[in-house]
């Protein structure tokens, strides 16, 4: 096809994204401030700047056709700046939404998608006032912005801990407080939305979390048929309502007797869609690369249950484990420093 996609973010979503972009004969260009990141070492070209750096946007922008992005923490200037010049997708709409946990709650349970009770934070006498309000002991205390992996937030006790100390580990307000969820299992959905609004869903896939980040997603999830069907239609509410053209995930806790809380947006591609790149026809990938460049998206076509387990920092180094073995796939995103807590590849398992 005779189009350039360009992609905000240089990370292992965006690599994947440029390969799912090659099978269509999409041209690929990234813009990252990294030098040498994952995506880079696969893309058509690279401009490597600054997010502020109107000038490498501006030469960005001149070379692409249309823009996307990998990562959402862009700032929202940057997507504006680029918006006047050519098409970005998803919208900046969801961009904002999933950049703040007050916005992106209020919208969840304002489309009738149910949260975890939540309150903002905007000095530290707030926690033991909004607890002792919701009669609860447990709550867990996040920064509205930047936070991932796990990182950005804490947990409080009204007995034992010390609101000024919490709220200061925090770096201070902008902050929300949680009600502790207690659930069975942690599961998302991907979809994937065109411009003529056909929806395709992968999921939802089974989650579980090592020291905050994910460590294993499992496809098919072993649900109920209601939770199933009650987390699908969630993100098909919501994905209609955000006017989707991409991908987003949206992340859920389901406790007991089936109920199920929405706990965060990923306007992206998701770590736990990656299993879709060899146990689906289509992945989650190329119908991104599909939904933003215009194309329909395609039914996902899964063909086999998977399994896929994110290496973590050192955890690369068992890739050779996993080298050979039949049904194994493995996926190694060329970073070059596995620091503690780097998702630096991982593998699919198909069953
Ligand atoms: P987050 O950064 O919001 O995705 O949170 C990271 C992880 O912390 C989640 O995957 C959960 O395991 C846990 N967590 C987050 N929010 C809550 C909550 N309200 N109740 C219980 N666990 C939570």
């Amino acid at each position: 096809m005779d189009m350039t996609l360009g992609i905000l973010g240089g990370g292992q979503l965006g690599r994947m994204s440029v390969q799912a972009a090659q099978k269509l004969g999409i041209r690929t260009v990234i813009y990252t401030p990294e030098d040498n990141s994952p995506a880079a070492q696969v893309a058509d070209h690279t401009i490597v700047g600054a997010y502020e750096d109107q000038d490498a946007l501006l030469r960005f922008a001149e070379i692409v056709d249309i823009i996307s992005y990998e990562f959402e923490n862009i700032p929202l200037k940057t997507v504006g700046f680029l918006k006047a010049l050519k098409p970005v997708y998803p919208d900046e709409n969801l961009l904002k939404i999933s950049q703040d946990r007050v916005r992106e709650k209020s919208f969840l349970n304002s489309i009738g998608i149910p949260t975890a009770r939540w309150w903002p934070v905007d000095k530290p006498e707030d926690i033991p006032n909004i607890l002792k309000d919701w009669n609860q002991e447990d709550a867990i205390l996040k920064t509205t912005r930047l936070g991932y992996d796990g990182k950005g937030q804490a947990r409080f006790n009204l007995k034992k801990d010390n609101p000024d100390s919490v709220y200061s580990l925090l770096g201070g307000s902008p902050l929300i407080l949680e009600e502790m969820v207690d659930f069975t299992s942690e599961i998302s959905v991907i979809a994937a939305r065109d411009h003529e609004g056909q929806i395709e869903i992968y999921g939802p896939v089974l989650n579980e979390h090592r020291d905050g980040i994910l460590h294993k997603s499992v496809f098919p999830a072993p649900l109920l048929p209601q939770v199933t069907k009650k987390a699908v239609e969630m993100t098909f509410t919501l994905a209609e309502q955000i006017n989707l053209r991409g991908v987003l995930a949206l992340e859920l806790f389901v406790m007991q007797e089936g109920i199920i809380l929405a706990n965060e947006i990923a306007p992206r591609p998701h770590n736990s869609g990656h299993w879709s790149i060899e146990a689906c026809a289509v992945s989650q990938f190329e119908n991104h690369v599909r939904a933003v460049c215009g194309l329909p998206v395609l039914r996902p076509g899964q063909h086999r249950p998977a399994e896929m387990i994110n290496l973590i920092g050192d955890d690369i180094t068992r890739l050779e484990d996993y080298k050979g073995r039949e049904n194994v796939f493995i996926h190694d995103y060329g970073k070059s420093n596995p620091r503690p807590g780097r998702k630096m590849g991982h593998v699919t398992i198909l069953m």
